[in-house]
């Protein structure tokens, strides 16, 4: 068995280079799409299929139709060069129910071997011909044997090199090198599932005799997708959670932290807390996301756990995404904790790095805040107990499996924090490797942001009511999507409007002027200018879009609204509406498509983070909404996380239920699914997780 194993290794692991067909050249070219080796390829599955299984009669061809013809040619093939390296072919032909004119696309150097009286078979468009009356068909590929015609027919993706036939063959050369592929799921869990084999599943996506076994062909080959990367993210949590925690002993101390805050919890926020701290005083690690839609008051909370962890003596870290907000992190819980905690900033911007290093290895320091600063190799701590990181949708999976490395020996607790309101199913896989808290409630007192949508000539009625609010002594945002004008993009920049606004429609105020291309010492002063609110109007770009808390701004004008996404709308405008006034957000935007009017009105209509998450998913696709480079996670080729949900469910308490009788998976009968997720690792460049 052993010997039978390691072939067979050996067998999927073959370079692309040797398998009859490929070759050095065209191995590159599936290199660059991720295709390195046989396994690689037979997994390499279709992008889309055409349906060639009809053979039309010309008399029946309408325009538009994608079909095959079988035809008779009946004149020679003229053939004239229209571009570089693109000429036309056209004759015409019959099929004794009508006669069609056949227009054909190829490289110069080939030349088309139809002969007249010939008979063929294409697949191609249908197309009314210029004279009205006589139907045109543009070829998209010519069918030798009517056997590998009529069928639904494989389209993969391309590269430079690669043509559809040229890896169609390469894909039925690799399965001559491989007889069976042995499945990862034993006998009984495909019966439980009611999963097709993997032989049957993988022929079955290259090959398929109808659209009904596709569709289980790739129901089992999400399932194994969804399973792997589920499992995979379950162990590392195991392998966290196997680091011994050194629980605290006093958590009641967070009492009198709570008592000197100026308001009171909220029962959400409440709720979260004590998860948390039930967490910290067991001696399993803690691995937790918070998440909580924008103004629900995430700071708070975790600052009272790292009061609870600085009385027990030990050590916090805080990570915020940015650096304004790192500045903002500091100077919010200096006001929380006063002088019973000794906290330190680190961003950047940071003078003196060495001394303040030492300091933090010292333990001269309760409490690090920081940006990514605080995870760079040189920030030693002396007693790390617990590290949270603000704002994770902006972290990738990696930065946040660094911070757990950090924690090293001594601190395995690590609380993350989101405003992304996801479903609870997406975040088994989002964040399938944490527990998970949900704040839903507000800070009471809070109204609803009203949000009002109108196009540009409404900007001086906008103007006007800015006004009214500033003169009241309210604070106001001006969101621009560019930095500086720019000849290419028809947009508002916030240099642009700075000036407008500053010279011509607001003279009487202070405006100030803060977007992502100033020095971190900028940024700051003007930050610090607002909060004191010596800056009555700030126009930025999207710097300000996370975190930014100035509670005494009530009104928020943002230009060009088309240019953003539904989410990032929505976190924009939660920077107003955080105190208990009552707030405003003007969309601007003369975008006149009905998406854009669609996304405006339920912007207008809701305040709500999880349903506008939810359309933005709906509105933009999946691929975009969690940017698999955002999140660090491994590309999904079959399963979608969106509609697969159930699939999800299913492979979640089948990973649960092998770990939980297996959780290093040595047991023989998991001794493929073992190889499967090392192999995942090493390509991710993980290792030591199941030794
Ligand atoms: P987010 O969850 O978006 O990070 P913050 O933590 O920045 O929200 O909190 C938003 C604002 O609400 C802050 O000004 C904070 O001080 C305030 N806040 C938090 N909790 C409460 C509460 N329970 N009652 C009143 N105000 C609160
Ligand atoms: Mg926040």
């Amino acid at each position: 068995m052993e010997n039978f194993s390691k072939n067979y290794r050996d067998t999927l692991n073959t370079d692309i280079r040797f398998i009859k067909g490929v070759g050095e050249k065209r191995a590159n070219a599936f290199n660059k799409m991720s295709v390195y080796n046989l396994w690689d390829l037979i997994y390499f599955f279709p992008r889309t299929y055409e349906d060639r299984r009809e053979v039309k009669m010309i008399s029946d061809l309408n325009a538009g139709d994608l079909c095959c013809i079988k035809a008779v040619c009946l004149s020679s093939v003229s053939q004239k060069r229209i571009k570089k390296n693109i000429s036309l072919c056209g004759f015409r032909a019959s099929d004794r129910t009508g006669v069609i004119f056949v227009k054909w696309f190829t490289n110069p150097n080939v030349k088309i071997a139809i002969n007249k009286g010939e008979e063929f078979i294409i697949y191609g468009r249908c197309t009314k011909g210029y004279s009205g009356n006589e139907f045109e068909m543009v070829v998209m590929e010519r069918s030798d044997s009517i056997a590998s015609t009529l069928q639904i027919v494989p389209v993969y993706h391309l590269n430079k090199g690669l043509t559809q036939n040229v890896v169609r063959n390469a894909i039925g050369n690799a399965f001559l090198n491989i007889s069976q592929l042995i499945d990862v799921f034993p006998e009984k869990i495909l019966k439980r599932y009611s999963l097709m084999g993997i032989n049957e599943a993988v022929g079955t996506m290259h090959n398929p005799k109808d659209f009904e076994s596709l569709k289980r062909a790739r129901l089992r080959l999400s399932f194994e997708e969804l399973f792997m990367l589920q499992l995979s993210l379950l162990l590392m949590r195991n392998n966290r959670e196997k680091d011994r925690n050194h629980p605290i002993n006093d958590v009641f101390v967070v009492d009198e932290f709570i008592d000197s805050l100026p308001f009171e919890l909220t029962k959400g926020q409440k709720t979260a807390l004590d998860s948390i701290l039930e967490d910290l005083s067991s001696d399993r690690a803690m691995n937790r996301l918070l998440q909580g839609d924008v103004g629900c008051g995430k700071t708070v909370v975790a600052a009272a756990c790292m009061y609870v962890v600085a009385k027990n003596g030990y050590q916090s870290a805080m990570m915020a995404p940015t650096e304004i907000l790192a500045n903002q992190h500091y100077d919010t819980l200096k006001k929380f904790f006063g002088d019973r905690i000794r906290i330190a900033l680190l961003t950047g911007a940071t003078k003196k790095k060495k001394a303040l290093y030492k300091e933090i290895e010292d333990g001269m320091y309760d409490v690090v805040i920081g940006t990514h600063a605080v995870i760079q190799k040189n920030v030693k701590f002396k007693n790390l107990l617990l590290a949270i990181t603000d704002e994770q949708h902006r972290f990738g999976v990696n930065q946040r499996a660094r911070l757990f490395e950090k924690s090293g020996d001594n601190c395995a607790n690590v609380l993350v924090m989101s405003a992304t309101p996801i479903p609870r199913t997406l975040a088994l896989i989002l964040y399938g490797d944490l527990d998970i808290s949900i704040i839903d409630t507000k800070p009471e007192g809070r109204q609803e942001i009203e949000t009002i949508f109108v196009n540009s000539s409404y900007k001086q009625r906008a103007y006007e009511f800015v006004r009214k609010e500033l003169k009241e002594g309210r604070q106001a945002y001006v969101v621009c999507p560019l930095v500086k004008d720019s000849e290419s993009m028809n947009a508002s920049s916030s240099e642009g409007m700075f000036k407008i606004l500053s010279e011509k429609v607001f003279p009487e105020f202070k405006l100030g002027l803060i977007h992502g291309k100033m020095s971190n010492e900028e940024k700051d002063t003007v930050m610090e200018e607002f909060r004191l609110q010596n800056i009555n109007l700030l126009v930025s770009t999207t710097v300000i879009e996370v975190g930014v808390d100035v509670p005494n701004s009530t009104i928020m004008v943002i230009e060009n609204a088309e240019r953003f996404g539904l989410s990032q709308l929505h976190q924009l405008r939660g920077r107003v509406g955080r105190g208990d006034k009552k707030s405003y957000c003007i969309l601007i935007s003369d975008s006149q498509t009905k998406e854009n009017a669609e996304r405006m009105t339920i912007m207008t209509k809701s305040n709500d983070g999880m349903e506008i998450a939810s359309k933005d998913l709906e509105l933009r696709g999946s691929g975009e909404f969690f940017g698999t480079r955002q999140h660090g996670l491994p590309e999904l080729k079959i399963a979608n996380l969106f509609t697969d949900t159930d699939l999800l469910q299913s492979c979640r308490e089948l990973c649960e239920e092998i770990l939980r009788f297996d959780p290093m998976l040595t047991k023989e009968e998991n001794s493929l699914i073992r190889q499967r997720i090392l192999s995942i690792y090493e390509k991710a460049d993980k290792e030591g997780i199941l030794n």
